[in-house]
């Protein structure tokens, strides 16, 4: 919601505040900063499944692109707009900090906690998001016929809260829902909705 839809895209609209939250979090969540994300993210969607697309499963080994493409030196020529926000930036500096700060805390509340409110959920993040450019560019339905190879899968849809509609959202980027069908529940986009109003 925050990496995705808010920041690489824009497609929907938060106060600062809840921006700050969701950069925060998502930065928790081990896949890398929210600069970092959304530069990769947008490379992405500049050519996807063409040579310069830094995660497709068509273009290199799909083991590559499942566990190592957190890994990819991010393109900042694509974040421009994220580079002039201050706290964007401080948490793409201090990404390692703010993990060591949040282990502290969890070591103070329990120590149990550091892996079911932090490891657990990113190991799970780390790879329903990976499975969404492996499976999400190879094994699905299309609803639009357009110069890529992204699909819908029906699966990843349910499981990352609507994410998996994949090839809806390359034919449409900006818009908050990837709902294109009726059975095609976009999770996500409920909380968004909800969050906005
Ligand atoms: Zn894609
Ligand atoms: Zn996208």
């Amino acid at each position: 919601m925050t990496f995705h839809r808010l920041l690489s895209h824009k497609s929907w609209k938060a106060p600062q505040w809840f921006q700050k939250l969701g950069v925060v979090l998502g930065t928790l969540g081990l896949t890398g900063s929210a600069l970092a994300w959304t530069a990769i993210h947008r490379q992405h969607h500049a050519g996807p499944d063409k040579r310069k697309d830094p995660h497709s499963p068509n273009i290199q080994p799909w083991w590559r692109v499942q566990f190592l493409s957190m890994y990819y030196k991010p393109n900042l020529r694509f974040v421009k707009d994220l580079l002039q926000d201050n706290f964007i930036v401080f948490c793409h500096r201090n990404y390692f900090v703010i993990q060591l700060c949040y282990i502290a805390l969890l070591c103070i509340i329990d120590w149990h906690a550091i892996f079911y409110a932090y490891l657990a959920p990113a190991a799970i993040l780390w790879h329903g998001g990976s499975l969404i450019n492996t499976v999400g560019h190879k094994w699905g339905y299309r609803n639009y016929q357009i110069n890529d190879k992204s699909v819908n899968n029906p699966v990843l849809g349910l499981l990352m809260w609507g994410e998996g509609w994949h090839n809806n959202h390359h034919a449409k980027p900006l818009k908050k829902s990837f709902k294109v069908k009726p059975w095609e529940v976009d999770t996500s986009a409920f909380f968004i909705s909800l969050f906005e109003k």
